[in-house]
């Protein structure tokens, strides 16, 4: 059963789609001529036929066959979005912007008109929006909404191959979804050749490939390992340009830092060789990148020129660049995995899979025969990359899913359908944390505060802190250091010429409590200053952050009140502002070393302040933290001091009070804290538990 397809008329909304857009005019060929050269075309009558058919189809075809960008397009033009929103779901943030603004340009409109995204803290959508791109997050909080997504006729559950935790959930969910609305269209995509297994899933449906049209790509390895392989990668970028005939290079990095880095010294090297040698156009691409700079890199390298473009994981398959003749690939991945050792998630760069690599070469070759450079030994890739990658959900910390689920009223979790289900621990780690947060009860039911947690876009800690500042009286300050962290990652300016100045400025801002009341420190100055954009100036602040931050926090202020919770000031006592955050923070506690740095108080795990923080060559005792971020060493980001009895006020389940024994004098028993463990008995997924930690 099928149920009623739409009218096939050419819709209203069709006939707006014949605009030449900005991408057009730049090259020769006319929009029309680009898509119906894309291979997704040729298949365009065998997919709408497809999906009248059936209401579950998988589609299988490589990057930048015109999955993503097309089939959409091909839905609304059928008449699909004369009966509700024709919604596509992406892995990242910027594959959502960055394919909406290309959409919007195909059909002639402006994003946010027929075609818009939405993606966390950002709608760019609105009553007339008909293609609406959004990250699977943003999808699975509307399925929290409404369960039966009444405002969509299809569903695109774009890049499946990417299997990230959301869209790994979003399986499970919409299959359910489907069953209650049997005239909803889902279409699963994918860019490789899982198609089978996720057919097996998907109740054996369909399979559609896009044939593909793909040129040889030569593969070359290094020799020996590489010692560096970031000078290794800028050599061989240097080589290609110097040696190479035309065409653009890819080069994949694994994150921001590395990246803006890279550009930079290319840019040195490039300069030194003066101008005698042709131009090279250096345009990194990454999740944090703005996206009027993003767009960028999709600009042909005018004449005589070269590009190169500087990518995370995301050029791999989430967006999908013309021109490209050469990868280099140093066969590394920034990625979250679950450290047990420090009970938390933690980016860590480890090598890419056998897969990866493939698609990585694969790149070379869409616009002719290319050549890709892995800087690492055949033998490397025969034997030390494991065949494909784990999805997320097997290897991250999903305290976050599993709130959302039990807030969905799903508490059967050991039996939800999940084409590759985690492993019982995880999901044990995850309902410990939740546990301790309050946000479930012993019996690993939700709570009205965990059901509350729920309605944050924000990782659970961050919830139950701004939750518990409402108790505490300082909602208005929170709001604002919630803001602060959710929405950038940094307000601080920091130019290289400038660095002592902006440090400087910094300091004045510093407050001896620590980085989150700096932040507050921060924004607060701005709102006294009127919040322009001189003041920013003055001070090293990013104007345009400062202005996100504010965005995000009257969305926040929107869910207190939706919520009836108030908005309270706590003035100066903003003592009450780290109880906050230690309500939902305890974990992440450490204690001055003797000899140095801090230990963490779980797990004893070496951790360190950074330079950067306003409590770098204080001498706190006791600190809570945000985060941890490796570089060269683990280091705390946003760091704030703490008296050690809030931790125990704040998790009495986790921590307790050691001591009843031995000669420590009261103060000393007080402060003494130690994580309490094994408290669960009864149901069988709690014993399950306390087996595994005396295991
Ligand atoms: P797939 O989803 O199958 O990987 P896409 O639909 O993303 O393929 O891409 C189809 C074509 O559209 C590619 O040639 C790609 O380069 C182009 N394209 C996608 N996004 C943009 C953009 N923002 N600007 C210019 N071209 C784009
Ligand atoms: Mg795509």
């Amino acid at each position: 059963q099928i149920g009623n397809g739409p009218t096939a008329e050419v819709p209203e909304w069709k006939k707006i789609a014949t605009g030449r857009g900005e991408l057009g005019k730049r090259t020769n060929m006319s929009i029309k001529d680009q898509r119906e050269s894309l291979p997704a075309y040729k298949m365009r009558k065998q997919f709408l036929e497809a999906v009248h058919q059936y209401q579950l189809l998988i589609v299988v075809g490589d990057t930048g066959s015109g999955k993503t960008t097309q089939l959409t397009q091909y839905l609304a033009e059928d008449g699909f979005a004369n009966a509700g929103v024709i919604g596509c779901t992406q892995p990242r943030r910027v594959a959502a912007m960055s394919v909406a603004a290309r959409v919007a340009d195909e059909v002639g409109c402006r994003v946010g008109e027929e075609v818009g995204y939405t993606i966390r803290f950002e709608d760019k959508t609105s009553h007339s929006t008909r293609i609406k791109y959004m990250t699977d997050g943003i999808m699975q909080r509307e399925i929290l909404l409404d369960p039966e997504l009444n405002r969509y006729s299809v569903i695109m559950l774009d890049e499946a191959h990417e299997r990230t935790i959301a869209t790994d959930v979003l399986f499970g969910l919409l299959k359910k979804t489907l069953k209650r609305r049997p005239d909803m269209k889902l279409i699963v995509t994918s860019a490789t050749l899982d198609a089978d297994k996720f057919s097996s899933y998907f109740n054996s449906c369909p399979i559609l490939t896009i044939p593909g049209r793909t040129y040889p790509v030569e593969i070359m390895y290094s020799r020996e390992p590489e010692s560096d392989y970031l000078d290794a990668a800028l050599t061989t970028v240097m080589q290609i340009h110097l040696t190479e005939p035309p065409g653009d290079i890819l080069l994949f990095l694994t994150g921001k830092e590395e990246i803006d880095t890279s550009a930079e010294i290319l840019y040195e090297r490039m300069k030194a060789l003066g101008p005698a040698v042709p131009e090279l156009m250096i345009l990194p691409i990454y999740g944090a990148l703005p996206s009027e700079i993003a767009s960028r890199i999709f600009e042909p390298a005018p004449e005589g020129t070269r590009k190169v473009v500087i990518a995370t994981n995301i050029a791999e398959t989430s967006i999908t660049i013309d021109g490209i003749y050469f990868v280099v690939d140093p066969g590394f991945v920034k990625q979250t995995a679950y450290d047990a050792k420090l009970g938390m998630d933690r980016l860590q760069v480890t090598p890419i899979s056998q897969a990866q690599a493939k698609q990585r070469a694969g790149r070379a070759g869409r616009t002719g025969p290319g050549k890709c450079f892995r800087l690492y030994t055949e033998s490397a890739f025969q034997s030390e990359m494991l065949p494909t990658t784990i999805p997320e959900i097997q290897r991250q910390n999903l305290a976050n899913t599993i709130l959302m689920l039990k807030a969905m009223g799903i508490n059967d979790l050991l039996g939800f359908d999940f084409m590759d289900p985690p492993p019982t621990n995880t999901m044990l780690t995850a309902l410990e944390e939740l546990y301790a947060l309050s946000a479930l009860d012993e019996e690993g039911l939700l709570t009205r505060l965990g059901r509350r947690m729920a309605d944050f876009p924000m990782e659970p800690s961050l919830a139950k802190s701004l939750i518990m500042s409402i108790e505490l009286g300082c909602s208005d300050e929170m709001l604002s250091i919630v803001a602060m962290i959710s929405a950038v990652q940094t307000v601080f300016h920091r130019p290289k010429d400038k660095q002592q100045q902006a440090d400087a400025k910094k300091a004045k801002f510093h407050d001896a409590a620590g980085d989150h009341l700096t932040l507050l420190n921060v924004y607060q100055g701005w709102k006294l200053a009127g919040k322009t954009d001189p003041w920013c100036f003055e001070n090293f602040i990013q104007p345009k952050s400062m202005r996100r931050a504010e965005d995000v926090r009257k969305q926040l202020i929107q869910i207190l009140e939706r919520h009836k919770l108030r908005i309270l000031s706590c003035g100066r006592d903003t003592t009450r502002v780290r109880q906050a955050l230690c309500s939902g923070f305890f974990r992440n506690s450490a204690r001055k070393d003797p000899t140095e740095g801090y230990k963490t108080l779980v797990e004893s795990t070496p951790v360190y302040l950074h330079p950067s923080s306003s409590l770098f060559g204080k001498q706190a005792e006791h600190v809570i933290y945000h985060s941890l971020v490796e570089t060269t060493r683990e280091y705390m980001h946003n760091v704030s001091v703490i008296e050690p009895k809030w931790l125990v006020e704040a998790a009495p389940t986790f921590f307790r009070v050691a001591g009843e024994k031995g000669g420590l004098s009261e103060r000393k028993k007080r402060e003494r804290i130690e994580p309490l463990f094994n408290r669960f008995v009864g149901e069988d997924e709690w014993r399950l538990s306390s087996q595994r930690r005396q295991g």
